[in-house]
Protein backbone atom coordinates (compact mmCIF):
# COMPACT_ATOMS: atom_id res chain seq x y z
CA UNK A 1 0.00 0.00 0.00
CA UNK A 2 1.55 3.66 -0.99
CA UNK A 3 1.74 5.42 1.98
CA UNK A 4 -0.77 8.68 2.22
CA UNK A 5 0.73 12.02 0.71
CA UNK A 6 0.63 15.19 2.61
CA UNK A 7 0.08 17.73 -0.86
CA UNK A 8 3.30 19.70 -1.45
CA UNK A 9 2.37 22.67 -1.85
CA UNK A 10 -0.88 22.71 0.18
CA UNK A 11 -2.61 22.49 3.78
CA UNK A 12 -2.59 18.84 4.68
CA UNK A 13 -3.34 15.47 2.98
CA UNK A 14 -2.98 15.41 -1.17
CA UNK A 15 -6.35 13.37 -0.90
CA UNK A 16 -8.47 15.94 1.27
CA UNK A 17 -7.53 19.03 -0.98
CA UNK A 18 -11.15 20.80 -1.90
CA UNK A 19 -12.38 18.87 -5.61
CA UNK A 20 -13.59 21.47 -8.62
CA UNK A 21 -17.10 21.49 -7.24
CA UNK A 22 -16.24 22.52 -3.49
CA UNK A 23 -14.03 24.86 -5.09
CA UNK A 24 -16.62 26.86 -7.03
CA UNK A 25 -19.26 26.77 -3.91
CA UNK A 26 -15.96 28.35 -2.00
CA UNK A 27 -15.59 31.03 -5.20
CA UNK A 28 -19.12 31.59 -5.25
CA UNK A 29 -19.26 32.61 -1.17
CA UNK A 30 -15.81 34.35 -1.00
CA UNK A 31 -16.78 36.17 -3.94
CA UNK A 32 -20.08 37.51 -2.20
CA UNK A 33 -18.14 38.08 1.04
CA UNK A 34 -15.68 39.84 -0.35
CA UNK A 35 -18.48 42.59 -2.73
CA UNK A 36 -17.91 41.09 -6.16
CA UNK A 37 -18.85 37.91 -8.33
CA UNK A 38 -17.96 34.29 -8.33
CA UNK A 39 -14.45 34.04 -8.09
CA UNK A 40 -11.91 32.13 -11.04
CA UNK A 41 -11.01 28.81 -9.99
CA UNK A 42 -6.99 28.88 -10.57
CA UNK A 43 -5.42 25.86 -12.46
CA UNK A 44 -3.38 23.95 -9.80
CA UNK A 45 0.30 23.08 -9.67
CA UNK A 46 1.99 20.00 -10.28
CA UNK A 47 4.86 18.56 -8.65
CA UNK A 48 6.69 18.62 -12.70
CA UNK A 49 6.55 22.00 -12.58
CA UNK A 50 8.30 23.20 -9.16
CA UNK A 51 10.87 25.80 -9.33
CA UNK A 52 13.91 23.87 -7.36
CA UNK A 53 17.70 25.27 -7.68
CA UNK A 54 20.26 22.69 -8.15
CA UNK A 55 21.61 21.73 -4.43
CA UNK A 56 24.63 23.79 -3.83
CA UNK A 57 26.48 20.67 -1.43
CA UNK A 58 26.24 16.89 -2.32
CA UNK A 59 24.71 14.28 -0.25
CA UNK A 60 27.75 13.32 1.95
CA UNK A 61 28.63 9.49 1.96
CA UNK A 62 28.91 9.14 5.68
CA UNK A 63 25.28 10.46 5.92
CA UNK A 64 24.06 8.70 2.51
CA UNK A 65 22.06 6.23 4.82
CA UNK A 66 19.48 9.32 5.81
CA UNK A 67 20.23 11.58 3.90
CA UNK A 68 18.80 12.52 0.33
CA UNK A 69 18.65 15.23 -2.10
CA UNK A 70 15.50 14.07 -3.97
CA UNK A 71 13.18 16.48 -5.42
CA UNK A 72 9.93 15.88 -3.49
CA UNK A 73 11.59 15.57 -0.38
CA UNK A 74 13.56 18.80 -0.89
CA UNK A 75 10.19 20.36 -2.23
CA UNK A 76 8.41 19.43 0.86
CA UNK A 77 10.57 20.34 3.35
CA UNK A 78 11.09 23.68 1.79
CA UNK A 79 8.20 25.96 3.61
CA UNK A 80 5.68 25.36 6.40
CA UNK A 81 1.95 26.46 6.16
CA UNK A 82 1.78 30.47 6.21
CA UNK A 83 -0.30 31.96 3.72
CA UNK A 84 2.69 33.42 2.00
CA UNK A 85 3.97 29.38 2.21
CA UNK A 86 1.16 28.44 0.37
CA UNK A 87 1.12 31.38 -2.22
CA UNK A 88 4.86 30.68 -2.98
CA UNK A 89 4.20 27.05 -3.32
CA UNK A 90 1.26 27.32 -5.23
CA UNK A 91 3.12 29.95 -7.75
CA UNK A 92 5.65 26.80 -8.07
CA UNK A 93 8.46 28.82 -6.23
CA UNK A 94 10.83 26.64 -4.46
CA UNK A 95 13.80 28.68 -4.48
CA UNK A 96 14.28 28.27 -0.63
CA UNK A 97 14.42 24.36 -0.67
CA UNK A 98 17.16 22.96 1.42
CA UNK A 99 19.80 21.06 -0.36
CA UNK A 100 20.06 18.18 2.01
CA UNK A 101 16.93 16.30 4.15
CA UNK A 102 18.48 14.40 6.52
CA UNK A 103 15.65 11.73 8.44
CA UNK A 104 18.31 10.50 11.53
CA UNK A 105 16.73 7.43 12.67
CA UNK A 106 18.59 8.25 16.24
CA UNK A 107 20.88 10.16 18.34
CA UNK A 108 23.62 9.09 17.12
CA UNK A 109 22.92 10.15 13.68
CA UNK A 110 21.53 13.52 14.54
CA UNK A 111 24.96 14.15 16.23
CA UNK A 112 26.80 12.88 12.87
CA UNK A 113 24.52 15.24 10.73
CA UNK A 114 25.22 17.96 13.34
CA UNK A 115 29.01 17.41 12.67
CA UNK A 116 29.13 17.25 9.04
CA UNK A 117 26.41 20.38 9.24
CA UNK A 118 29.70 22.17 11.55
CA UNK A 119 32.46 20.87 9.33
CA UNK A 120 30.84 21.84 6.49
CA UNK A 121 29.49 25.53 7.49
CA UNK A 122 25.71 24.18 6.25
CA UNK A 123 22.83 25.62 8.49
CA UNK A 124 20.77 22.68 10.03
CA UNK A 125 16.91 23.44 10.45
CA UNK A 126 14.89 20.89 12.83
CA UNK A 127 11.75 19.99 11.08
CA UNK A 128 8.80 18.35 12.41
CA UNK A 129 5.84 18.93 10.76
CA UNK A 130 6.65 21.26 8.83
CA UNK A 131 3.49 23.17 9.91
CA UNK A 132 4.91 26.21 11.12
CA UNK A 133 2.80 29.71 10.11
CA UNK A 134 6.04 31.98 10.72
CA UNK A 135 8.78 30.73 8.39
CA UNK A 136 10.28 28.74 10.85
CA UNK A 137 11.59 25.81 8.77
CA UNK A 138 12.49 27.76 5.97
CA UNK A 139 15.96 28.44 5.98
CA UNK A 140 17.51 31.36 3.67
CA UNK A 141 20.73 31.16 4.01
CA UNK A 142 22.25 33.97 2.21
CA UNK A 143 26.22 33.96 1.96
CA UNK A 144 26.68 32.88 5.43
CA UNK A 145 25.99 29.32 5.06
CA UNK A 146 27.55 26.78 2.21
CA UNK A 147 24.13 25.06 1.83
CA UNK A 148 21.07 24.19 4.15
CA UNK A 149 19.99 20.63 5.66
CA UNK A 150 16.61 19.85 6.68
CA UNK A 151 16.40 17.70 9.26
CA UNK A 152 13.49 15.62 9.93
CA UNK A 153 12.27 14.21 13.22
CA UNK A 154 9.75 11.55 11.07
CA UNK A 155 12.00 8.31 12.66
CA UNK A 156 11.16 10.02 16.15
CA UNK A 157 7.28 8.55 16.14
CA UNK A 158 6.92 6.44 19.14
CA UNK A 159 5.55 6.61 22.98
CA UNK A 160 8.79 5.23 24.58
CA UNK A 161 7.39 4.94 27.90
CA UNK A 162 4.40 4.87 30.29
CA UNK A 163 4.57 6.20 33.82
CA UNK A 164 0.08 5.51 35.05
CA UNK A 165 1.44 6.43 38.37
CA UNK A 166 1.98 9.67 37.94
CA UNK A 167 -0.04 10.15 34.63
CA UNK A 168 2.95 10.91 32.75
CA UNK A 169 4.61 9.70 29.50
CA UNK A 170 7.91 9.77 27.58
CA UNK A 171 7.29 10.69 23.89
CA UNK A 172 9.78 10.78 21.08
CA UNK A 173 9.72 14.49 19.55
CA UNK A 174 8.47 13.44 15.96
CA UNK A 175 5.23 11.74 16.81
CA UNK A 176 2.35 13.91 15.21
CA UNK A 177 -0.73 14.07 17.27
CA UNK A 178 -2.79 11.13 15.83
CA UNK A 179 0.31 9.03 15.89
CA UNK A 180 1.15 9.77 20.17
CA UNK A 181 -3.04 9.00 20.54
CA UNK A 182 -2.99 6.08 18.95
CA UNK A 183 -0.35 4.43 21.04
CA UNK A 184 -1.53 6.34 24.43
CA UNK A 185 -4.89 5.38 23.76
CA UNK A 186 -4.64 1.62 24.95
CA UNK A 187 -3.82 2.87 28.12
CA UNK A 188 -6.98 5.24 28.36
CA UNK A 189 -4.72 7.63 28.10
CA UNK A 190 -4.57 11.00 26.17
CA UNK A 191 -2.14 14.26 25.90
CA UNK A 192 -5.11 15.94 24.94
CA UNK A 193 -3.36 18.99 23.35
CA UNK A 194 -5.20 19.66 20.06
CA UNK A 195 -4.25 22.94 18.07
CA UNK A 196 -5.69 22.96 14.65
CA UNK A 197 -2.89 21.61 12.90
CA UNK A 198 -3.03 18.62 15.21
CA UNK A 199 -3.13 16.07 12.32
CA UNK A 200 0.49 16.85 11.07
CA UNK A 201 2.51 18.72 13.94
CA UNK A 202 4.81 16.98 16.28
CA UNK A 203 5.25 16.88 20.47
CA UNK A 204 8.68 18.48 19.24
CA UNK A 205 7.19 20.59 17.13
CA UNK A 206 4.75 21.72 20.10
CA UNK A 207 7.74 22.04 22.97
CA UNK A 208 9.72 24.21 20.12
CA UNK A 209 7.42 26.62 19.58
CA UNK A 210 5.50 26.89 22.70
CA UNK A 211 2.11 26.11 21.15
CA UNK A 212 -1.24 26.15 22.19
CA UNK A 213 -3.80 23.45 22.16
CA UNK A 214 -7.13 22.31 22.84
CA UNK A 215 -7.87 23.72 26.10
CA UNK A 216 -9.28 27.20 25.97
CA UNK A 217 -8.36 27.50 30.21
CA UNK A 218 -5.31 26.26 32.56
CA UNK A 219 -3.48 24.34 30.35
CA UNK A 220 -3.52 26.31 27.64
CA UNK A 221 0.35 26.05 26.19
CA UNK A 222 2.34 22.82 26.07
CA UNK A 223 4.46 24.30 28.66
CA UNK A 224 1.73 23.34 31.13
CA UNK A 225 2.28 19.92 30.01
CA UNK A 226 5.76 19.28 29.67
CA UNK A 227 6.99 17.61 32.88
CA UNK A 228 11.05 17.00 31.45
CA UNK A 229 12.90 17.67 28.10
CA UNK A 230 15.98 15.96 26.07
CA UNK A 231 17.63 17.71 23.91
CA UNK A 232 20.75 17.06 21.50
CA UNK A 233 22.67 20.48 21.05
CA UNK A 234 25.87 20.77 19.41
CA UNK A 235 27.77 20.85 22.49
CA UNK A 236 26.03 17.64 23.91
CA UNK A 237 22.80 15.93 25.64
CA UNK A 238 20.67 18.82 27.56
CA UNK A 239 18.20 16.59 29.81
CA UNK A 240 15.96 18.01 32.62
CA UNK A 241 15.01 16.11 35.66
CA UNK A 242 11.77 14.46 35.62
CA UNK A 243 9.95 16.95 38.62
CA UNK A 244 6.14 17.86 38.49
CA UNK A 245 7.46 21.29 40.04
CA UNK A 246 10.79 22.41 41.21
CA UNK A 247 12.17 25.81 43.09
CA UNK A 248 16.06 25.06 41.64
CA UNK A 249 17.13 27.55 40.28
CA UNK A 250 15.62 28.95 36.79
CA UNK A 251 14.05 26.22 35.11
CA UNK A 252 15.75 24.30 32.44
CA UNK A 253 12.64 23.41 30.22
CA UNK A 254 11.64 27.02 30.42
CA UNK A 255 15.42 27.93 28.76
CA UNK A 256 14.33 24.99 25.78
CA UNK A 257 10.43 25.15 25.59
CA UNK A 258 9.92 28.06 22.87
CA UNK A 259 13.67 27.67 21.52
CA UNK A 260 12.60 27.15 17.99
CA UNK A 261 14.98 24.97 17.10
CA UNK A 262 18.18 27.42 17.52
CA UNK A 263 19.82 25.81 20.85
CA UNK A 264 19.31 22.00 19.39
CA UNK A 265 16.59 19.03 18.60
CA UNK A 266 14.68 18.29 21.06
CA UNK A 267 14.59 14.27 21.01
CA UNK A 268 12.12 13.36 23.35
CA UNK A 269 10.12 14.67 26.44
CA UNK A 270 8.04 13.31 29.47
CA UNK A 271 4.51 14.64 29.22
CA UNK A 272 1.51 14.76 31.67
CA UNK A 273 -0.91 13.09 29.92
CA UNK A 274 -4.87 12.38 31.44
CA UNK A 275 -7.40 9.91 31.61
CA UNK A 276 -9.42 10.15 28.49
CA UNK A 277 -12.84 11.89 29.66
CA UNK A 278 -16.14 10.63 30.51
CA UNK A 279 -18.27 12.98 31.01
CA UNK A 280 -18.95 16.20 28.84
CA UNK A 281 -21.09 19.34 28.71
CA UNK A 282 -21.56 21.91 26.00
CA UNK A 283 -23.70 25.16 25.63
CA UNK A 284 -23.47 28.38 23.65
CA UNK A 285 -24.40 31.79 24.92
CA UNK A 286 -25.26 34.25 22.58
CA UNK A 287 -24.26 37.81 23.04
CA UNK A 288 -24.90 41.48 21.07
CA UNK A 289 -21.21 41.51 19.97
CA UNK A 290 -17.50 40.05 20.95
CA UNK A 291 -16.71 42.35 23.73
CA UNK A 292 -19.88 41.66 25.31
CA UNK A 293 -19.00 37.64 25.09
CA UNK A 294 -15.10 38.31 25.94
CA UNK A 295 -17.15 40.13 29.15
CA UNK A 296 -18.67 37.12 30.28
CA UNK A 297 -15.85 34.86 29.57
CA UNK A 298 -13.93 36.57 31.50
CA UNK A 299 -16.69 36.85 34.41
CA UNK A 300 -16.38 32.68 33.74
CA UNK A 301 -12.64 32.30 34.59
CA UNK A 302 -12.72 34.69 37.31
CA UNK A 303 -15.50 33.09 38.86
CA UNK A 304 -13.30 29.61 38.99
CA UNK A 305 -14.74 28.21 36.51
CA UNK A 306 -12.07 26.48 33.81
CA UNK A 307 -14.31 25.31 30.88
CA UNK A 308 -11.99 23.23 28.74
CA UNK A 309 -13.88 24.99 26.20
CA UNK A 310 -14.48 28.97 25.96
CA UNK A 311 -14.10 30.40 22.89
CA UNK A 312 -16.05 33.24 21.94
CA UNK A 313 -16.40 34.34 18.07
CA UNK A 314 -17.92 37.65 16.93
CA UNK A 315 -20.95 37.48 14.48
CA UNK A 316 -19.09 36.88 10.96
CA UNK A 317 -16.50 34.31 12.21
CA UNK A 318 -19.74 32.09 13.45
CA UNK A 319 -21.19 32.52 9.95
CA UNK A 320 -18.08 31.73 8.36
CA UNK A 321 -17.73 28.55 10.07
CA UNK A 322 -21.12 28.01 10.00
CA UNK A 323 -21.80 28.36 14.04
CA UNK A 324 -25.36 29.31 14.92
CA UNK A 325 -26.32 32.29 16.66
CA UNK A 326 -29.36 34.72 17.48
CA UNK A 327 -27.21 37.19 14.85
CA UNK A 328 -24.83 38.12 17.33
CA UNK A 329 -21.55 37.13 19.11
CA UNK A 330 -21.42 33.13 20.74
CA UNK A 331 -19.61 32.26 23.46
CA UNK A 332 -19.03 28.21 23.23
CA UNK A 333 -18.47 26.66 26.54
CA UNK A 334 -17.66 23.18 27.54
CA UNK A 335 -16.27 21.07 30.05
CA UNK A 336 -15.07 17.64 30.32
CA UNK A 337 -14.07 15.38 32.77
CA UNK A 338 -13.00 11.51 33.36
CA UNK A 339 -14.00 11.14 37.16
CA UNK A 340 -16.83 13.62 37.54
CA UNK A 341 -20.05 15.01 35.78
CA UNK A 342 -19.62 18.28 34.49
CA UNK A 343 -23.35 19.15 34.63
CA UNK A 344 -22.74 21.54 37.89
CA UNK A 345 -19.83 23.12 36.66
CA UNK A 346 -21.47 24.23 33.32
CA UNK A 347 -24.62 25.38 35.45
CA UNK A 348 -22.16 27.36 37.21
CA UNK A 349 -20.73 29.09 34.08
CA UNK A 350 -23.95 29.38 32.25
CA UNK A 351 -25.65 31.27 35.26
CA UNK A 352 -22.30 33.03 35.24
CA UNK A 353 -22.72 34.30 31.29
CA UNK A 354 -26.48 34.73 32.02
CA UNK A 355 -26.26 37.41 34.56
CA UNK A 356 -23.31 38.90 32.08
CA UNK A 357 -26.53 39.80 29.78
CA UNK A 358 -26.24 36.33 27.44
CA UNK A 359 -29.12 34.66 25.99
CA UNK A 360 -29.30 30.68 26.18
CA UNK A 361 -31.81 29.64 24.28
CA UNK A 362 -30.88 25.84 23.85
CA UNK A 363 -29.81 25.21 27.64
CA UNK A 364 -26.89 23.11 28.19
CA UNK A 365 -26.31 19.39 26.20
CA UNK A 366 -24.91 17.00 28.64
CA UNK A 367 -22.70 13.62 27.29
CA UNK A 368 -21.38 10.28 29.14
CA UNK A 369 -19.02 8.40 27.74
CA UNK A 370 -19.56 6.94 24.28
CA UNK A 371 -22.72 9.11 23.32
CA UNK A 372 -23.09 11.30 20.48
CA UNK A 373 -24.21 14.35 19.64
CA UNK A 374 -23.46 17.40 22.11
CA UNK A 375 -24.79 21.14 21.50
CA UNK A 376 -24.32 22.22 17.96
CA UNK A 377 -22.78 25.03 17.98
CA UNK A 378 -19.84 23.18 19.26
CA UNK A 379 -20.04 20.32 16.99
CA UNK A 380 -20.53 22.22 14.31
CA UNK A 381 -17.55 24.48 15.27
CA UNK A 382 -15.15 21.51 15.90
CA UNK A 383 -15.45 20.10 12.13
CA UNK A 384 -15.14 23.82 10.72
CA UNK A 385 -12.17 24.32 12.65
CA UNK A 386 -10.70 21.03 11.06
CA UNK A 387 -11.59 21.83 7.73
CA UNK A 388 -10.43 24.86 7.73
CA UNK A 389 -7.19 24.92 6.59
CA UNK A 390 -7.55 23.23 3.51
CA UNK A 391 -10.23 25.83 2.82
CA UNK A 392 -7.30 28.61 3.74
CA UNK A 393 -5.35 26.98 1.09
CA UNK A 394 -8.13 26.64 -1.41
CA UNK A 395 -8.65 30.14 -1.47
CA UNK A 396 -4.99 31.00 -2.83
CA UNK A 397 -6.31 29.51 -5.43
CA UNK A 398 -9.11 31.57 -5.85
CA UNK A 399 -7.25 34.86 -5.76
CA UNK A 400 -7.97 35.67 -2.27
CA UNK A 401 -5.61 36.80 0.58
CA UNK A 402 -7.00 34.57 3.66
CA UNK A 403 -4.37 34.58 7.04
CA UNK A 404 -4.86 34.70 10.55
CA UNK A 405 -2.89 36.24 12.97
CA UNK A 406 -3.09 36.08 17.05
CA UNK A 407 -1.96 37.83 20.08
CA UNK A 408 -2.34 38.01 24.33
CA UNK A 409 -2.85 40.77 26.27
CA UNK A 410 -4.31 41.87 30.07
CA UNK A 411 -8.13 42.22 30.35
CA UNK A 412 -7.46 46.51 30.47
CA UNK A 413 -6.18 46.88 27.21
CA UNK A 414 -8.31 43.82 24.93
CA UNK A 415 -11.50 46.20 24.32
CA UNK A 416 -9.25 48.82 22.65
CA UNK A 417 -6.63 45.85 20.90
CA UNK A 418 -9.49 44.71 19.37
CA UNK A 419 -11.13 47.64 17.74
CA UNK A 420 -7.62 49.16 17.04
CA UNK A 421 -6.52 45.85 15.56
CA UNK A 422 -9.72 45.52 13.26
CA UNK A 423 -9.40 48.86 12.59
CA UNK A 424 -5.61 49.40 11.30
CA UNK A 425 -6.26 46.17 9.48
CA UNK A 426 -9.18 47.13 7.78
CA UNK A 427 -8.02 50.02 6.90
CA UNK A 428 -4.52 48.20 5.35
CA UNK A 429 -6.55 45.99 3.29
CA UNK A 430 -8.77 48.99 1.48
CA UNK A 431 -5.78 50.53 0.85
CA UNK A 432 -3.67 47.74 -0.46
CA UNK A 433 -6.27 45.31 -2.04
CA UNK A 434 -9.79 48.06 -2.10
CA UNK A 435 -12.08 45.72 0.16
CA UNK A 436 -11.68 42.91 2.82
CA UNK A 437 -12.89 42.23 6.20
CA UNK A 438 -11.23 40.92 9.43
CA UNK A 439 -13.15 38.68 12.13
CA UNK A 440 -12.28 37.47 15.99
CA UNK A 441 -12.49 35.09 18.11
CA UNK A 442 -10.87 33.97 21.47
CA UNK A 443 -8.81 31.09 21.69
CA UNK A 444 -7.25 30.73 25.10
CA UNK A 445 -9.00 33.00 28.12
CA UNK A 446 -7.18 33.64 31.76
CA UNK A 447 -7.96 35.37 34.30
CA UNK A 448 -6.31 37.95 34.01
CA UNK A 449 -5.98 38.17 30.29
CA UNK A 450 -7.35 36.86 26.78
CA UNK A 451 -5.60 35.27 23.62
CA UNK A 452 -7.34 37.22 20.92
CA UNK A 453 -7.17 35.38 16.97
CA UNK A 454 -8.05 37.45 14.04
CA UNK A 455 -8.41 36.13 10.30
CA UNK A 456 -8.18 38.33 7.25
CA UNK A 457 -9.70 37.68 4.10
CA UNK A 458 -8.76 40.20 1.19
CA UNK A 459 -9.03 39.95 -3.10
CA UNK A 460 -5.19 40.14 -4.53
CA UNK A 461 -3.85 41.01 -7.24
CA UNK A 462 -1.83 38.31 -9.30
CA UNK A 463 1.67 39.27 -9.03
CA UNK A 464 1.12 42.04 -6.21
CA UNK A 465 0.27 39.40 -3.45
CA UNK A 466 3.00 39.19 -1.25
CA UNK A 467 3.48 42.64 -1.39
CA UNK A 468 -0.14 43.35 -0.51
CA UNK A 469 0.04 40.93 2.14
CA UNK A 470 2.90 42.31 3.79
CA UNK A 471 1.06 45.35 3.97
CA UNK A 472 -1.55 43.93 5.89
CA UNK A 473 1.09 42.17 8.40
CA UNK A 474 2.44 45.12 8.87
CA UNK A 475 -0.05 46.91 10.02
CA UNK A 476 -1.92 44.57 11.98
CA UNK A 477 1.33 43.37 13.80
CA UNK A 478 2.06 47.00 14.76
CA UNK A 479 -1.34 47.87 16.18
CA UNK A 480 -1.06 44.73 18.51
CA UNK A 481 2.37 46.09 19.38
CA UNK A 482 0.97 49.67 19.98
CA UNK A 483 -1.80 48.15 22.32
CA UNK A 484 -0.69 46.00 24.71
CA UNK A 485 -0.23 42.89 22.25
CA UNK A 486 2.31 40.21 22.12
CA UNK A 487 3.28 39.68 18.49
CA UNK A 488 2.42 35.89 19.04
CA UNK A 489 0.33 33.86 22.02
CA UNK A 490 1.01 30.61 19.83
CA UNK A 491 2.03 30.47 16.72
CA UNK A 492 6.07 31.51 17.50
CA UNK A 493 8.17 34.21 16.21
CA UNK A 494 10.02 32.06 13.35
CA UNK A 495 11.94 34.43 10.80
CA UNK A 496 8.26 36.08 10.18
CA UNK A 497 7.91 37.91 13.51
CA UNK A 498 11.11 38.91 14.00
CA UNK A 499 11.15 42.92 13.62
CA UNK A 500 7.84 43.13 16.56
CA UNK A 501 9.31 40.56 18.47
CA UNK A 502 13.01 42.43 18.98
CA UNK A 503 10.82 45.35 19.49
CA UNK A 504 9.19 43.53 22.50
CA UNK A 505 11.49 41.48 24.12
CA UNK A 506 14.20 43.18 26.55
CA UNK A 507 17.64 43.84 24.89
CA UNK A 508 19.55 42.61 27.91
CA UNK A 509 17.53 39.14 27.61
CA UNK A 510 18.22 38.93 23.60
CA UNK A 511 21.87 39.43 24.81
CA UNK A 512 21.82 36.60 27.43
CA UNK A 513 19.89 34.42 24.37
CA UNK A 514 22.79 35.18 22.62
CA UNK A 515 24.93 34.10 25.01
CA UNK A 516 23.54 30.49 25.36
CA UNK A 517 22.60 30.22 21.83
CA UNK A 518 27.11 30.70 21.27
CA UNK A 519 27.50 28.30 24.75
CA UNK A 520 25.54 25.11 22.98
CA UNK A 521 26.12 26.17 18.94
CA UNK A 522 29.30 27.79 18.77
CA UNK A 523 29.46 27.64 14.97
CA UNK A 524 26.10 28.84 15.00
CA UNK A 525 24.84 26.38 12.32
CA UNK A 526 20.83 25.79 14.06
CA UNK A 527 17.97 27.31 12.67
CA UNK A 528 19.67 30.51 11.84
CA UNK A 529 17.70 34.11 11.55
CA UNK A 530 15.15 32.81 13.79
CA UNK A 531 14.35 34.54 17.70
CA UNK A 532 18.14 36.23 17.09
CA UNK A 533 20.56 36.93 14.56
CA UNK A 534 23.46 34.42 15.04
C1 LIG B 1 -3.60 25.21 9.66
C2 LIG B 1 -2.72 25.47 10.84
C3 LIG B 1 -3.27 25.49 12.10
C4 LIG B 1 -2.46 25.74 13.21
N1 LIG B 1 -3.02 25.73 14.45
C5 LIG B 1 -2.25 25.95 15.53
C6 LIG B 1 -2.82 25.92 16.84
O1 LIG B 1 -4.00 25.66 17.02
N2 LIG B 1 -1.99 26.17 17.89
C7 LIG B 1 -0.67 26.44 17.71
O2 LIG B 1 0.03 26.64 18.68
N3 LIG B 1 -0.12 26.48 16.48
C8 LIG B 1 -0.86 26.23 15.39
N4 LIG B 1 -0.30 26.25 14.15
C9 LIG B 1 1.14 26.50 13.99
C10 LIG B 1 1.99 25.21 14.03
O3 LIG B 1 1.19 24.08 13.83
C11 LIG B 1 2.69 25.11 15.39
O4 LIG B 1 3.69 26.11 15.46
C12 LIG B 1 3.32 23.75 15.67
O5 LIG B 1 3.76 23.73 16.99
C13 LIG B 1 4.46 23.39 14.75
O6 LIG B 1 4.73 22.01 14.91
P1 LIG B 1 5.50 21.19 13.78
O7 LIG B 1 5.78 19.84 14.30
O8 LIG B 1 4.77 21.27 12.50
O9 LIG B 1 6.85 22.02 13.71
P2 LIG B 1 7.60 22.61 12.44
O10 LIG B 1 6.71 23.49 11.67
O11 LIG B 1 8.27 21.53 11.71
O12 LIG B 1 8.70 23.50 13.18
C14 LIG B 1 8.34 24.64 13.91
C15 LIG B 1 9.60 25.22 14.57
O13 LIG B 1 10.08 24.33 15.57
C16 LIG B 1 11.36 23.83 15.24
N5 LIG B 1 11.34 22.40 15.58
C17 LIG B 1 10.46 21.47 15.13
N6 LIG B 1 10.72 20.28 15.69
C18 LIG B 1 11.78 20.46 16.51
C19 LIG B 1 12.53 19.62 17.37
N7 LIG B 1 12.23 18.33 17.53
N8 LIG B 1 13.57 20.15 18.05
C20 LIG B 1 13.90 21.46 17.93
N9 LIG B 1 13.22 22.30 17.13
C21 LIG B 1 12.18 21.82 16.43
C22 LIG B 1 11.55 24.12 13.77
O14 LIG B 1 12.92 24.28 13.43
C23 LIG B 1 10.76 25.40 13.61
O15 LIG B 1 11.51 26.51 14.01
C24 LIG B 1 -1.08 25.99 13.02
C25 LIG B 1 -0.53 25.94 11.74
C26 LIG B 1 -1.34 25.68 10.65
C27 LIG B 1 -0.73 25.62 9.29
Amino acid sequence: MTPRQRNFWAWGWADRFPDDDARRALAARAGAALGGGDLALGALPRLDDARVPEPRVSVPTELSAFASADRFERVTHTYGRAYRDVLRGYRGDFSAAPDVVLRPRDEAEIVRAIRWCEQENVALVPFGGGTSVVGGVEATSGDRYRGVASLDLGAFDRVLEIDAKSRAAKIQAGARGPVLEEQLAPHGLSLRFYPQSFEHATLGGWIATRAGGHFATRLTHIDDLVESIRMVTPRGVIESRRLPASGAGPSPDRALLGSEGILGIITEAWVRVQARPRWRSSASVFFDDLPAAANAARAVVQSGEFPANCRALDAREAMMNGVPTDGGAVLVLGFESADRDTASSMANALSVGLASGGRCPNGAKHRDAGERGGDPSAETWREAFLGAPYLQSALVTLGVIADTFETGCTWDRFDELHAAVLEATTEAMQRCCGAGFVTCRLTHVYPDGVAPYFTFVAPARQGGELEQWGEIKRAASDALLAHGGTITHHHAVGRMHRPWYDRQRPELFAEALRAMKRTLDPHGIMNPGVLVDP
